[in-house]
């Protein structure tokens, strides 16, 4: 049923012209759909110790640069696996890297280990004093002379044991700041030591397993128990009962008093 509206009814509305919208100055945020995805700073023990003996030779004011090569791993892991030390110009507000200085630490680089110059893919610095670990905008400006790469990590360090990685990924054009670190220490397959422990585990170690038997006749309905690991047969099986008085106590075939 149609309804019906009188011409009173739509004169007395009253018709405002709506404001026009204006685009605002955008705040535009990106966040994380799934969170497994950002990258992680894998540190190797050696570029740990080279950073923890850099660091000190800054003096009490400076700053202090160097470079690392990186490595690729899985899931998205990035290790820093070697420190390289081109000359520079350091004071309390900056550590520069003196283009004559690069150029050439890069030529000897190329000529000896081009596999490592391909890698210099991290840029760290000690911030000057006391400072924090927040980029600088000479820090920012910085980056910008990396961005051919498909990817650079920069590390900020200060002298209270704070460090602050930036992941830039220049080839999706996101940036991530303050990504996780951690010391990377990899642990390899070992089959000696696998040995050794398995031969220590199976002198020593024994597995119960439950195994409810009716006792025939005799004192009352003790559960017999067969004690054997079903993973390793070569452990012999024990037969015995966990005595009622004492449950914890378990009593082999062998001292069995029975009826
Ligand atoms: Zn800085």
């Amino acid at each position: 049923m149609k309804t019906q509206v009188s011409a009173d009814r739509v004169a007395e509305i009253k018709v405002i012209k709506p404001q026009e919208f204006v685009p605002h100055a955008f705040n535009t945020q990106a966040s994380l759909i799934h969170h497994s995805s950002y990258p992680i700073i894998m540190i190797s023990p050696d570029v740990y110790r080279d950073i923890l003996s850099i660091i000190p030779s800054a003096g009490e004011y400076n700053e202090i640069g160097w470079l690392c090569t990186v490595k690729e791993l899985d899931n998205r892991k990035f290790l820093l696996d070697s420190t390289h030390m081109p000359p520079q110009i350091v004071g309390p507000g900056e550590s520069t890297f003196t283009t004559e200085g690069l150029s050439r630490y890069f030529t000897d680089l190329i000529l000896n280990n081009l596999a490592a110059a391909n890698r210099m893919l991290f840029w760290g610095h000690l911030h000057p004093a006391t400072f924090g670990t927040s980029p600088s905008d000479q820090d920012e400006k910085q980056m910008n002379f990396f961005n051919h790469n498909d990817y650079f990590i920069r590390g900020i360090f200060n002298r209270h044991g704070r460090a602050e990685f930036t992941f830039f990924d220049y080839q999706n054009n996101v940036r991530w700041d303050d990504v996780p670190w951690m010391i990377y220490y990899p642990v390899d397959t070992d089959q000696k030591r696998d040995a050794k422990w398995l031969k220590e585990v199976l002198v020593k170690v024994k597995t119960v397993v439950y195994r409810k038997r009716k006792f025939r006749g005799g004192r009352g309905q003790r559960p017999i128990v067969v004690i054997s690991d079903p993973a390793v047969p070569s452990l012999g099986v024990q037969v015995g009962y966990f005595d009622s008085e004492n449950p914890e106590g378990f009593v082999p075939r062998e001292e069995m008093v029975w009826p």
